[in-house]
């Protein structure tokens, strides 16, 4: 490990790939998997590495720049989607568009006169403007989203994908906020989406390792269940980071223990932690006890990075 000026140590000659992807999910929203996103930034950036870029890719609700509130907004990324338009003066309304669609994006009414693109069903492939032979498509760029950029004094780094309200192209948005992350840095995290659905996958699947939050509920554990099953079908290495230890019962670690899942570490419930979560001054301060465990999954998190 080369030390560099500011204390922190320098892992460049230790990554093997430019940006090591550490992507990190939950099953389910409320098992804390935005805190742990945003202290694990903190914690890498003061064990690791500095050039580490947390990336906000729960595009319905982004909220990890709550706790940055000295962060400014330095660069936006507008994010659009191109929808095709019906021209009725060249439409013969004779339905080919359609039936090309494979999404039902194309409602066609010939005794009505009604030819209309449904542009949160469309998913932008061009089949219609192949099928149609009057050229009465044309496609027009709609917004979907954008991608923020932030950064603080202390150097934070932040991406924040958004999604347009009314807008169901999560998976695209995502998509476009990934393209626009800087490889440049040692590490980037993305705080992915709660659940198991298809924005879930774009935004772990190119990951070099997945942490999945998890609570010692039965709920906890039923999710947990799930993500472990997409995990594993997409082939990833994942670990397991406990929010909310002592709360609730033994059931998921006896069934890490029994599966063999690494544990990677367990965050001790506790109450000024919350409050200062509810707050937005999560990095103001870290009780004793939850520092000691970020401590030491960080310490796990560069055994792993530099294997
Ligand atoms: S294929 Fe073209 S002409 Fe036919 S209904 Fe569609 S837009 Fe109209
Ligand atoms: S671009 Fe594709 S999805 Fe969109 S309306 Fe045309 S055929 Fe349907």
């Amino acid at each position: 490990m080369t030390p560099i000026p500011n204390g922190k140590t320098n892992i460049v000659s230790n990554i093997k790939h430019m940006s090591y992807k550490i992507a990190i999910a939950s099953g389910k929203g409320g098992t804390g998997k935005t805190s742990i996103s945003v202290s694990l930034q903190h914690f890498i950036s003061k064990q690791i590495t500095n050039q580490v870029q947390l990336v906000d890719c729960d595009v319905e609700e982004p909220n990890d720049i709550l706790f940055f509130p000295e962060a400014k907004k330095n660069k936006e990324h507008k994010i659009t989607q191109l929808i095709p338009e019906i021209d009725k003066a060249k439409c013969i309304y004779c339905r080919k568009c359609a039936d090309y669609c494979e999404f039902n994006a194309i409602s066609i009414i010939p005794s009505a006169q009604f030819a209309e693109v449904n542009s949160s069903l469309c998913h932008s492939c061009g089949a219609c403007l192949v099928a149609c032979k009057n050229q009465a498509i044309r496609e027009k760029e709609h917004p979907i989203g954008q991608v923020n950029f932030y950064q603080d004094q202390n150097k934070v780094d932040l991406v924040e994908g958004v999604l347009k309200i009314g807008s169901a192209m999560q998976t695209l948005v995502i998509k476009e906020t990934k393209r626009q992350v800087s490889n440049q840095n040692q590490i980037i995290l993305f705080d992915a989406p709660p659940g198991t659905s298809c924005p879930v996958v774009e935004t772990i699947s190119d990951s070099n390792y997945i942490i999945l939050v998890s609570e010692p509920t039965p709920f906890g554990l039923h999710d947990l269940k799930l993500m472990i099953a997409l995990t594993k079908e997409i082939k990833k290495p994942f670990g397991v980071i406990i929010n909310k230890a002592g709360l609730g019962n033994r059931d998921i670690y006896d069934y890490l223990q029994t599966e063999k899942i690494e544990l990677l570490g367990k965050i001790p419930f506790d109450r000024n932690y919350a409050v200062n979560y509810a707050n937005g001054d999560l990095l103001k301060a870290f009780p004793q006890k939850i520092s000691d465990s970020f401590h030491k999954i960080t310490d796990k998190l560069q055994r792993r990075i530099e294997l």
